[in-house]
């Protein structure tokens, strides 16, 4: 591990070996959780699924324990943005539901969400879904050496923005390696040509949160869940990254 001049870590070969293991992991993983969510199955369901498989792939969780989580994914419904925890609460059809899962493999992290529709769901829904989904691949895009964090952030913004939604400023993508959240944060909004210029060998989670209504947010009474301000819907996808010599390889891809 090398220490650029701003403290970000270029990772090692052996360090992004490990970080693809672990990206291959929790997308197998979420893959058989997929298979899973569907009306009348509880959050806590696809928890221990979450737990069960990540420990027989030879990982360990990232999130269980991390500040005081208290499970191995997040599940976040509806106006629920990130940070849900698994419940007794059961997914209706309708729903539109978040898993957010990480592992750790020697060390090295990986972070991975996706949005999920349960069962019919509005087209306002679906189309929320699919633009937050692109927005990550867009995002993903522009990732190469010599790009600033700003031009990710305001490729996001412009996307989101330019379809009507809003996009959530209080939570971004980060740095990931050694730990799950490093350094640089990776924001969904920004100004082209501002920011931290990206260099080969940085690895990156970006996670784009688009919403229908505010941008605001709020934390519920259990210190974890972050809603929207005005309860309206929220989409969030993520990729973990490593920055190579003409783009990005993602880790956390089957
Ligand atoms: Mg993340």
């Amino acid at each position: 591990m090398v220490s650029s001049k701003n403290g970000v870590t270029i990772k090692s070969k052996h360090e992004i070996a490990s970080m693809k293991e672990a990206g291959r992991i929790v997308a197998i993983v979420l893959e058989k959780i997929a298979d899973s969510i569907k009306p009348g199955v509880t959050t806590a369901f696809l928890d221990s699924i979450a737990s069960q498989e990540i420990r027989a792939m030879g990982a360990k969780p990232a999130f269980l324990g991390l500040y005081g989580f208290p499970a191995t994914i997040c599940t976040s419904i509806n106006e629920e943005i990130v940070h849900g925890i698994p419940s007794d609460r059961v997914l209706k059809s309708g729903d539109l539901v978040k898993i957010d899962i990480g592992a750790i493999i020697e060390g090295m992290y990986s972070d991975h969400a996706i949005t999920f529709a349960v069962g019919e769901v509005t087209d306002e829904a679906m189309g929320l879904i699919d633009s937050t989904r692109n927005a990550l691949k867009i995002a993903i895009e522009t990732v190469a050496p010599g790009v600033r964090l700003g031009d990710i952030g305001s490729t996001i913004q412009g996307y989101a923005e330019g379809l009507g939604y809003s996009v959530v400023r209080e939570y971004v993508g980060h740095g990931i390696g050694r730990a799950l959240h490093e350094d640089p944060a990776v924001p969904n909004y920004g100004t082209p040509g501002r920011g931290m210029i990206l260099r080969e060998g940085m690895a990156i989670a970006i996670e784009p949160m688009l919403n229908i209504g505010t941008w605001k947010t709020e934390v519920l009474e259990d210190n974890w869940t972050v809603v929207t301000a005005d309860r309206k819907l929220s989409a969030h996808f993520e990729h973990t990254m490593i920055v190579t010599q003409d783009g990005a390889e993602l880790t956390t891809v089957v």
